[in-house]
């Protein structure tokens, strides 16, 4: 199985837009791996998740290829998630030789904005079909096994991280959650999987959150308490991803921090291979 990371900030994207922070400069005198552009991420070659407004600056410079896409896992309907815009470029004029359905996943919130934001939507409703993704109710992809997750996020809408399970190997992409909240645990503990990828979010880096977000201390916390479960163990490739630069930390020293704690560190154009 292949996890590529192609998008691995916060909702500003790191340097923010508009930000004159000592971070935000430095990113942008640094480069590298200190760009960080908004949330998503492609399982294999097939599996999408979240579709954010820097999904086609991932195909310019990252070689996000889309052609063999047919199926979108969304985890919440915040903006550096999803673009319900870009949609409209599945219909005719702006694709050609696109015959098969696109799939969406996606909670209530993101079917409302896909009806309300997606350009001229009764003419591309040819192209997508919506699903509705709730929580433990598991989804058949493919060959894959999709369980959504109840994420602690914004409290308006039913946020959601993703289990992927293809053949004997089993991803937990979980971004934009504090602490994982009980329904999830006894989730995870009843149904009993190994995961050979944890992705943890991290976006307030130094900072403690647990409450929307994770910081380090907290994403090493649930990673405890996964192993204490048997989900995962020395074998599982741990990461931390989806990082904000009011956590303070810059590639180099996220790296060094995240490294005390066995994880790895996300960056734009990062692939993992398990
Ligand atoms: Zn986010
Ligand atoms: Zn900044
Ligand atoms: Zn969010």
């Amino acid at each position: 199985m292949k996890l590529t990371y192609y998008g691995t900030a916060a909702g500003e994207g790191w340097p923010g837009l508009f930000c004159n922070c000592s971070l935000c400069k430095a990113a942008r005198e640094l480069k590298g791996k200190n760009i960080r552009t908004r949330s998503q991420a492609l399982v294999n070659n097939d599996l999408l998740i979240d579709l954010p407004p820097d999904t086609n600056m991932h195909s310019l410079v990252h070689g996000l290829n889309l052609e063999t896409v047919d199926h979108l896992l969304i985890t919440h309907s915040h903006s550096d998630h999803f673009n319900p815009p870009d949609l409209e470029l599945l219909r005719e004029p702006f694709a050609h030789n696109r015959p098969n359905t696109f799939h969406i996943y996606g909670n209530g919130k993101v079917k409302e904005r896909i009806w309300n934001e997606v350009p001229d939507v009764s003419q591309v409703e040819s192209k997508f079909c919506f699903h509705n993704a709730k929580p433990f109710q598991t989804i058949s992809i493919k060959d894959y096994t999709v369980v959504p997750l109840l994420a602690l996020h914004d409290r308006r809408e039913e946020c959601l991280f993703y289990q992927i399970r293809q053949n004997s190997k089993t991803i937990l992409y979980a971004h934009d959650t504090g602490n994982f909240p009980e329904p999830t645990i006894e989730y995870l503990k009843a149904n009993k999987v190994h995961f050979d990828l944890v992705s943890l979010d991290c976006t307030t880096q130094s900072e403690e959150d647990g409450k929307n977000h994770m910081g380090l201390m907290d994403a090493a916390r649930e990673k405890r308490r996964l192993i204490d479960l048997g989900l995962g163990d020395i074998s599982t490739k741990w990461i931390v991803n989806h990082f904000s630069h009011n956590g303070l930390w810059l590639y180099e020293k996220m790296a060094e921090e995240a490294d005390k704690f066995g994880f790895l560190v996300s960056y734009d154009g990062m692939v993992v291979e398990f």
